[in-house]
């Protein structure tokens, strides 16, 4: 597979060529196709194996369909991570591809400050990419509205589960993942890296 496979237009083509990257990597030949479609998928894949930009290309092209399709306030898409440094990552590579079509990204979680995550939330920001707690005090506090989400992505949710629930067999862990991704996704796909 090469990116042209992927059709996506000269705008994000741009940033992805900025990037240096020359080919797709494997998480990104089988994942890019299936987000793509609309399918709900569930991806298995290793830090450093190129799975952000896996959700991050599908996520801008959804974005822009969905735009057009209803206008209106808060974020389209969302993505949920562990930790503030993942949460940081992950921010920065929307920014940089989101760039292709002036795009708005907020990186909201704890630590941060609660005053300009609220403001970037008002102002319009299409994509937050967020830790969970923090969010979910934002949405308390009414400073963004989830409705309009149509997007999301569990990052790393594996570790998300180990941190919020502290189980302590990871047989259990398994059993608790499979089931959540049962109770949201509909038909998932499964892409093993
Ligand atoms: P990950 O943490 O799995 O998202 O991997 C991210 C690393 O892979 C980053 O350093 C990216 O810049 C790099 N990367 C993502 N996609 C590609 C690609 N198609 N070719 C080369 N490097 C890539």
């Amino acid at each position: 597979t090469s990116f042209a496979h992927f059709n996506f237009d000269e705008q994000l083509m741009h940033q992805i060529r900025k990037s240096e990257y020359t080919q797709p990597t494997p998480i990104q030949c089988q994942g890019v196709p299936i987000a793509l479609s609309g399918r709900d998928m569930i991806g298995i894949a290793k830090t450093g194996s190129g799975k952000t930009a896996a959700f991050i290309w599908p996520m801008l092209v959804h974005i822009m369909d969905q735009k057009e399709l209803e206008p209106g306030e808060g974020p389209i898409a969302v993505i949920v991570c562990p930790t503030r440094e993942l949460c940081q990552q992950i921010h920065a590579e929307c920014k940089r591809f989101g760039k292709a079509y002036s795009l708005r990204s907020v990186a909201v979680y704890g630590g941060g400050s609660m005053w300009e995550q609220a403001k970037a939330l008002q102002d319009g920001a299409e994509i937050v990419v967020c830790t969970p707690g923090r969010l979910i005090d934002h949405v308390k506090k009414k400073a963004t509205s989830l409705q309009r989400v149509t997007y999301l992505v569990f990052d790393e949710a594996d570790r998300m589960f180990d941190m919020g629930f502290a189980l302590l067999f990871s047989a259990t862990f398994r059993k608790k993942i499979e089931r959540l991704a049962r109770d949201i996704l509909v038909d998932p796909i499964r892409v093993v890296q």
